[in-house]
């Protein structure tokens, strides 16, 4: 059996219709290898419907654009050149001549003009871009390639990928507006006017560490990422991220989360965070009805690293009371008593100190981390309320939610399994597109940039085409 597909283009300027095969195929007997199209058919019949259609468009606009706009006397070609265009579906070189400017148009500085490069200002369609940006964000930019080289009638090379998710992320980053120390305005009146907003805002903000690939130095070490999410009640959760020391808008960024999820002045948030100086004067200034809360999750772990420090400990020391003592600690912080807190962690550290220990001994470090503690739970204190009660009304007391956002938005993709190492600029730039698209929020951004991407046949009877015109129903 032979099928044969044609493609039919109408110019709609009275002209006949233009009527092109641009496929064939010769079907064996009925078998699963038989039925249908191959993999290797469906990007034949993309290409060649993309050929056509990218053809006839630019023949279209060429026939249209060869005389003068101002007194459309015919326009002098200079040379015939071509323009380079990829798109998801083949890379073609189109015919771009190039015109002198008219006669009649003497305030234009030009000589001449190149007809297509004016129109098409990129050499990739915006689905292409979006496509790369977005499999990048998600998996590696090799695994993108495959993928995309897999489904489609194209070659994807792997470093125009990642210049292509670069300069997706560089967009982005244009939309988020100039950095300020403080994004609250108006006062208490006009905000009291506002409409009730439904629900608080639960922000949790956290750190995370990726590998870094700065200087000669292949141990250069580890740079920290900010990463946070805001939990809304009846919206999908909304993240937000940079690279610190690299970011020079961060508040203004983090802001725009809250914008998204509707943020207005009479707005109360809770904001929890592991208390570290960055994220502290990022929370401050956004909102203000808001509460700042020392993460739970953040203090519990450094009590459990303590118990163990303490358990290791050798010799004659009072491992018992100095447990009954972290205990302690952990219960007066739980129930918000801070500076009783702080008090048991002098006497904790007195228990044990000695002035001649060993820098070395297992003693000494315990002794330092718990210091270090103290430091922490002072610097903190304003940020430390009564977990207990909080934990018994339903209410969260901890970022452990924002741990698997530093998971889904930095682990998954710049650590855990990728050998690769990140420069600052390189990680902060894939963070902003893999936020995008996990928010769900990259295909919008792109339709913003290219408002006519979304074009789907808006013919129903011929996106009906196959319950319409055969027996068989086409299912989704
Ligand atoms: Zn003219």
């Amino acid at each position: 059996m032979k099928i044969s597909i044609q493609i039919m283009t109408d110019h709609e300027n009275g002209e006949p219709v233009v009527i092109k095969p641009i496929m064939e195929f010769t079907k064996k007997a009925l078998a699963p290898d038989t039925l249908g199209l191959t993999i290797e058919d469906s990007k034949s019949l993309l290409k060649n419907i993309q050929t056509e259609c990218v053809d006839q468009q630019v023949k279209h606009y060429i026939g249209n654009h060869k005389n003068c706009n101002l007194c459309h006397k015919k326009l002098k070609l200079k040379s015939q050149n071509s323009l380079v265009y990829r798109t998801l579906f083949g890379k073609f070189k189109l015919p771009n001549p190039r015109f002198y400017i008219c006669s009649c148009d003497s305030d234009n500085k030009n000589k001449s003009f190149s007809l297509l490069s004016s129109v098409l200002t990129e050499r990739s369609s915006p689905e292409l871009l979006y496509l790369q940006a977005k499999w990048a964000s998600l998996v590696s930019y090799g695994m993108t390639s495959t993928i995309l080289e897999d489904i489609l009638p194209m070659r994807a090379n792997i470093s125009s990928i990642f210049h292509t998710t670069h300069k997706v992320a560089k967009r982005l980053d244009a939309a988020i507006s100039e950095e300020k120390y403080c994004f609250i305005s108006g006062c208490e009146n006009d905000w009291n006017k506002l409409p009730r907003p439904n629900s608080p805002l639960v922000v949790g903000i956290d750190g995370g560490y990726i590998h870094a690939r700065e200087g000669r130095n292949r141990k250069a070490g580890w740079f920290e990422a900010i990463v946070g999410k805001s939990l809304h009640e009846t919206q999908a959760s909304k993240r937000f991220g940079f690279v610190c020391k690299y970011d020079d808008k961060p508040k203004s960024r983090f802001n725009t989360m809250l914008q998204k999820h509707g943020l207005q002045m009479n707005q109360e948030i809770t904001f929890l965070s592991d208390g570290g100086d960055t994220v502290r004067s990022l929370q401050q200034n956004i909102a203000p009805y808001s509460e700042h809360l020392l993460d739970w999750f953040h203090i519990t772990m450094k009590i459990t690293v303590m118990k163990q420090m303490v358990s290791g400990l050798q010799g004659d020391t009072p491992k018992d009371s100095l447990t009954k003592n972290l205990e302690s600690i952990k219960w007066n912080l739980w129930h918000g008593n801070a500076g009783k807190a702080l008090d048991t962690i002098e006497s904790f550290s007195e228990d044990f100190y000695d002035e001649n220990l060993d820098k070395n001994s297992k003693r000494y470090k315990l002794w330092k981390y718990s210091d270090e503690f103290y430091t922490y739970i002072k610097l903190n204190k304003h940020y430390i309320t009564n977990y207990a009660e909080r934990h018994r009304y339903g209410e969260i007391i901890s970022t452990s939610f924002v741990e698997s956002t530093v998971n889904e938005v930095i682990s998954k993709r710049m650590v855990k399994k990728q050998q690769m190492r990140w420069t600052k600029e390189g990680a902060h730039r894939m963070m902003q597109v893999r936020i995008a698209t996990l928010n769900n929020e990259l295909r919008d951004e792109f339709l913003r940039w290219y408002p006519n991407m979304n074009s789907i046949n808006n013919n129903e009877e011929l996106q009906n085409v196959a319950s319409y015109n055969g027996s068989l129903k086409l299912l989704n």
